[in-house]
């Protein structure tokens, strides 16, 4: 492998639907363009899959649950495919990197380096739990024995979002696999590529035909195809919350599938005097910068305690200003893109509001460059709870520093918003520590740390943030249904 940014093959090898196994073109031969953002420039058309295709790929999909290998096949065979599965996503790190970089604006170090191994070690996380799917042996009232199954649900919908193609891939489909689902994975518009090439590698693993297919096209059409399926048994949606609404009433006004929504947040991270300010600038920073601010885990609202609030923004400031700005080839760049000129404008439109609205903007503030969708990473300060910036999703590089006096205080400000994904919290204090965590209505706590995500870490939100859980053994609960089987025994009444 060459593992060098700059050397990287750019190269676009799939750009159809991939349907029971093989690539072909969309019924109705349209097509949409795919984006370079750090250029501007198209890189590919790619097939637009519209109602129709959706239904041509259930079909495939059911086809697979209902007579196919997959759902038969031994956890153990399932998990030989997986771990093969992976260690193929591992040879073909390099090109599932470019495509992220190039269709997503994502940097090639953190992808090549770290997401697309996170991928492929979400595939061996899952492939081990493939085979110790278990029931459980009920003790019954009467003299009946039970037991319960744990099954595959059937055919799963996949509606991934654009911020972490490759990330999400692996997040949906290999705790679907290893339960023995067959699914239609529908990619963001923005970024379908590297779902492709997945697509194309899951083959070449072994993955029988019709178990995995990908419908490329917008949301409206293809996405809401996939949510409204009657011939869908289960939908995951990462996204807007707006969006999520759809998928959820998609869901309840066709066949009452289970959904499981991840929609973002407002996450707090919270330092107090006492906390390693170093470290937490540090915290800071990268949790609010990686993959420019375009998380739903980023820790937008920044609280830190009145004692150390000034010598706190200046370490963040020098941190901000360090973040380099750039190529995202170049291993060096830590800053790239937004991911499109949509969300490149709504993020410089939330960085408006928050002038206007009388936040300070210490570094940072405007586009960056002429080409490309760039954003100075941005710093501002004297933020308070009722402006839009503290208040909304910003989804870009934009730190907002709160003001706060005491735990109790903070804790309140903290939690009053819709979200309640994830959180940090920096004290040396375990009692702080320990009364703030158990306060905080959100999905994750994170203590002197931040964005330790981790496969075995369920993740998923509290209040509007969703609900269901990603990675961790918990992942397999959404794609997995329970079934009592129940028998008399030799001296029951019911003989
Ligand atoms: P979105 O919610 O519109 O898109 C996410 C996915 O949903 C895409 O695949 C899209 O095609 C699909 N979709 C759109 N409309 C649909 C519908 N009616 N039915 C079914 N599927 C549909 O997100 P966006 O517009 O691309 O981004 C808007 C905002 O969402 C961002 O600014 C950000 O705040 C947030 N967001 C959050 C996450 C996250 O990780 N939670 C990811 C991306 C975006």
């Amino acid at each position: 492998m060459s593992s060098n940014g700059k050397s990287a093959k750019r190269e676009i090898k799939f750009t159809k639907l991939f349907i029971n196994g093989e690539f072909v073109d969309s019924i109705s031969g349209n097509t949409f363009e795919t984006i370079d953002p750090a250029t501007e420039e198209v890189l590919a058309t790619v097939a637009e899959g519209r109602e129709e295709d959706v239904d041509l790929a259930v079909k495939a999909a059911r086809e697979a649950f209902d007579n196919g290998p997959w759902p038969r096949m031994s956890g153990e065979a399932r998990r030989k495919i997986l771990l093969k599965f992976a260690d193929i996503i591992d040879e073909n790190a390099d090109e599932l990197a470019t495509l992220e970089v190039i269709d997503g604006g994502k940097l090639f170090g953190p992808v090549r380096y770290f997401e697309v191994p996170i991928s492929s070690e979400t595939f061996r996380y899952f492939a081990g739990a493939a085979d110790k799917i278990r029931g459980a042996t009920l003790k019954m009232s009467s003299s009946i024995q039970a037991y319960t199954l744990r099954e595959p649900i059937g055919v799963v919908g996949h509606i991934i979002p654009w911020n972490g193609p490759a990330y999400m891939f692996a997040t949906k489909v290999a705790p679907a696999l290893a339960a023995g689902c067959t699914m239609v994975v529908k990619p963001a518009e923005q970024t379908p590529l590297t779902v492709l090439f997945f697509a194309h590698l899951s083959k070449l693993a072994g993955i029988p035909d019709g178990v995995i297919n990908v419908v490329n096209g917008y949301g409206k059409t293809a996405g809401a195809a996939v949510s409204s399926h009657m011939d869908i048994d289960a939908v995951t949606f990462t996204g807007s919350t707006e969006v999520g609404r759809l998928v959820m009433q998609a869901a309840a006004t066709s066949n009452l599938k289970p959904v499981s929504l991840e929609l973002g947040g407002k996450n707090p991270i919270i330092i107090f005097d006492d906390a390693d300010l170093d470290k937490a600038a540090e915290f800071a920073t990268f949790g609010n910068l990686t993959n420019k601010g375009e998380m739903c885990v980023s820790g937008s609202r920044v609280f830190v305690q009145e004692g150390v609030h000034d010598a706190f923004v200046k370490k963040l400031e020098v941190m901000v200003k360090h973040w380099a700005t750039g190529d995202p080839f170049d291993l060096a760049t830590r800053h790239g893109p937004q991911n499109n000129k949509q969300q490149y404008e709504k993020v410089l439109s939330l960085i408006e509001q928050g002038k206007k609205e009388g936040a300070t903007v210490v570094t940072g503030g405007k586009p960056f460059g002429t080409k490309g969708f760039y954003i100075e990473p941005t710093l501002f300060t004297n933020v308070t709870d009722e402006m839009t910036i503290a208040k909304e999703e910003i989804f870009g590089p934009v730190i907002s520093i709160l003001k706060f006096k005491t735990a109790e205080e903070v804790i309140k400000r903290a939690n009053a918003t819709k979200y309640g994904l994830a959180s940090g919290v920096m004290t040396k204090n375990i009692d702080v520590a320990n009364t703030v965590s158990r306060s905080l209505r959100a999905g994750a706590v994170w203590i002197n740390c931040y964005l330790a995500l981790d496969r075995d870490a369920p993740h998923g939100g509290y209040k509007m943030s969703g609900f269901g859980r990603e990675q961790g053994l918990e992942a397999l609960d959404h794609y997995l249904q329970i079934k009592t089987v129940a028998t008399p025994i030799y001296n029951s009444p019911w003989l």
